[in-house]
């Protein structure tokens, strides 16, 4: 690719002081590696609501579309409760999810060899742990018509959510997480409920044939989304990419993320469908916390979810797979030498901010 348009959205809380440590990641990228990074900045959640009245204006929405990729920081606090349900800070990300058609969610859980021994679980579970989550972000249940409350007039409602997939939306989820296979372990587990939904019957049949048809080179499971929870926990090495709806994949991935450890530790990317001319994608990276009002402006937050997630976008938007690689083993180098902020900190350990954090990485990048 060309060019490497980058626009940053650091929103709320600590968003912003997490995307600065990427900030300091892109100028030594630029300036000793010529990586030829543009950077744009915008706004999106509640620092937008102040701004304009709006969870993200149309200039940044203009912006976020001609972007080759969008790093966003994280929305929303206690400030922003007050205001309408259409502007509340969340919509920003809502907004951008939908105008850039983002169906595809990726969400790894990594174990990092320093983290190991602090896990909720036992070490020999997580150790080395590296599996993908593919969720199928912009369709079933949670977009489905019929979607209402109806009065039943007897003194009874009815609550409807309609789980709803079309063949094509099936096929793209799945190809994702097929090709993303070839470059891992080459090994794809499909979750759903065949058992009990019809849209369940559907995902394994798509799946099927999309695999027959163009990736037998993987190795296809398929397993129930139920089960598919239990053995998540009981031994989650067992796989490599798992791709599944909307709603399981909503669970399942905060399952995996609680197998790795800190909230501060877990990137995620959101990926468009390639564009039929140029091949090139539309995608958005971003930590999987929040805006963590409690600890914001204090200089503690964790920045390495949002390092991360950079590291994600090096590898998924613009080919920099050895620069990917050599972040990922710089945040791991920095655990190694026992680093932590407060939210990973562990006995015999030593607790730094979020600024030293990223300069660690940055030195040994
Ligand atoms: P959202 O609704 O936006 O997901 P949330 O309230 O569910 O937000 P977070 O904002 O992620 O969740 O915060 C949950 C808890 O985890 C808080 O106590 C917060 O301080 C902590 N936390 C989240 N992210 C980090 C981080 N990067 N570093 C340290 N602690 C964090
Ligand atoms: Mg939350």
């Amino acid at each position: 690719m060309a060019s490497k348009k980058l626009l940053l959205l650091p929103g709320d809380g600590i968003g912003p002081e997490a995307m600065a440590e990427v900030e300091k990641l892109i100028a030594v990228m630029n300036a000793d590696l010529g990586a030829g990074f543009e950077t744009e900045r915008g706004l999106v959640g509640g620092s937008a609501y102040d701004a304009h009245g709006q969870a993200i204006s149309e200039a940044d929405m203009a912006k976020a579309l001609a972007a080759d990729a969008v790093l966003f920081g994280a929305v929303g606090g206690p400030k922003w409760d007050p205001v309408p349900y259409e502007v509340r800070p969340e919509a920003g990300l809502l907004r951008l999810r939908k105008d850039l058609a983002l169906f595809a969610n990726l969400r790894p859980a990594i174990c990092y060899p320093a983290l190991a021994a602090s896990s909720s679980l036992k070490p020999e579970v997580v150790e080395g742990l590296d599996i993908l989550i593919v969720r199928e972000l912009t369709g079933g249940v949670y977009f489905g018509e019929p979607k209402e409350i109806i009065d039943l007039g007897n003194g009874q409602k009815r609550g409807i959510d309609t789980q709803v997939y079309d063949t094509f939306e099936i096929e793209r989820i799945s190809g994702v997480a097929f090709e993303l296979a070839r470059t891992r372990k080459n090994h794809v587990t499909s979750m759903e409920k065949r058992n009990v939904m019809k849209s369940g019957v559907l995902w394994n049949e798509v799946v099927t044939q999309t695999h027959k048809a163009k990736y037998a080179d993987v190795k296809l499971d398929h397993m129930l989304a139920d089960a598919g929870g239990m053995q998540l926990v009981r031994w989650p090495k067992q796989f490599d990419v798992i791709v599944t709806d909307n709603l399981f994949g909503d669970m399942l991935s905060d399952v995996a993320a609680m197998l790795t450890g800190s909230l501060g530790m877990l990137p995620s990317a959101s990926l468009g469908a390639p564009d039929a001319k140029t091949g090139s994608r539309k995608a958005l990276y971003e930590p999987v916390h929040g805006s963590a009002p409690d600890i914001a402006g204090k200089g503690i937050a964790n920045p390495i979810a949002m390092i991360a997630s950079f590291a994600m976008c090096l590898r998924y938007s613009f080919g920099m797979v050895a620069e990917a690689d050599r972040l990922e083993t710089a945040i791991s180098a920095v655990l190694d030498e026992g680093l932590r902020t407060r939210d990973i900190l562990s006995e015999g350990k030593t607790e730094v901010g979020t600024t030293a954090i990223g300069d660690a990485v940055v030195e040994r990048f």
